[in-house]
């Protein structure tokens, strides 16, 4: 069952064609790691799945709704799909429980009591049941990011999207974060993941993508990938990251 589907999509900032009639699909379970290039068009490629980025051309379909549609149903498609950056980008005057909660307050609806409790139980699942009630600030980068790992599932979403999640954080504190990430793949959760972690890629990927001057260059299980690149431009894209 596909999740995400892309139909000759085409994505232009001005002249510059980031993303040039790129068509494939991910099925439910999936965990597609997605390397390259640095501009080469990765986060604009996990931003137009939720239409955090307008397309030129083209269609992106996400559990069967277009990032196309009416702006209803554009508002149900981010939904569907959770967020991690970089840049944890916490709330910074609310406490880790407070900003799982906040999503399925404010966006959902949800009753506090509901909330709270869910909150609870993703904030320890990330390992973080002692921290609930601190705040950003007082948490470490890799707490932090495991916080906006379970702020992102508090909506309940179909797909996660990562971009560079461990790529702000200092080597020793990457490893908390991969094991999350790790955990929710085990489960079951349909994933992206733009990363320039190989071993995660080759340890937890299903799959992986290599974008390169706007296309997929490559597209493959990621152990065959990484250990017999098929081109120059992997090998020496690899020899940059190792
Ligand atoms: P990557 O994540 O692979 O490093 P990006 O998706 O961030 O690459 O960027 C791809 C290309 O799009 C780059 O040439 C970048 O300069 C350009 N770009 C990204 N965001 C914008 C924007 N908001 N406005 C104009 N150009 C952008
Ligand atoms: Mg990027």
């Amino acid at each position: 069952m596909s999740i995400v589907e892309f139909k000759q999509v085409t994505k232009r900032f001005g002249d510059n064609i980031v993303l040039d009639d790129i068509s494939l699909t991910i099925d439910k379970g999936e965990v597609v790691v997605v390397v390259g290039p640095s501009g080469s068009g990765k986060s604009t490629f996990l931003r137009c799945i939720n239409k955090l980025e307008d397309i030129q051309a083209g269609d992106i379909v996400v559990n069967g709704l277009s990032v196309n549609g009416t702006p209803a149903q554009v508002r149900e498609l981010r939904r569907e799909a959770g967020m991690v950056f970089q840049q944890f980008n916490l709330f910074p005057q609310m406490s880790a429980l407070e900003n799982v909660m906040f999503g399925p307050v404010h966006t959902r609806g949800m009753d506090r009591a509901q909330a709270r409790k869910e909150a609870m139980e993703l904030l320890a699942k990330v390992g973080l049941a002692e921290r609930v009630n601190h705040y950003p600030n007082e948490l470490s980068g890799g707490q932090q990011q495991r916080v906006a790992i379970a702020r992102a599932l508090a909506i309940k979403p179909k797909l996660m999207l990562f971009d560079e999640p461990t790529s702000a954080l200092d080597p020793e504190l990457r490893q908390e974060v991969l094991k999350v990430m790790q955990l929710l793949a085990e489960e079951g959760m349909t994933m992206v993941v733009v990363t320039h972690e190989m071993d995660f890629a080759r340890r937890v990927g299903s799959r992986l993508i290599f974008i390169d001057q706007g296309r997929v260059a490559h597209d493959g299980p990621p152990a065959e990938l990484l250990s017999d690149p098929p081109s120059q431009r992997l090998k020496d894209f690899l020899q940059h990251v190792a």
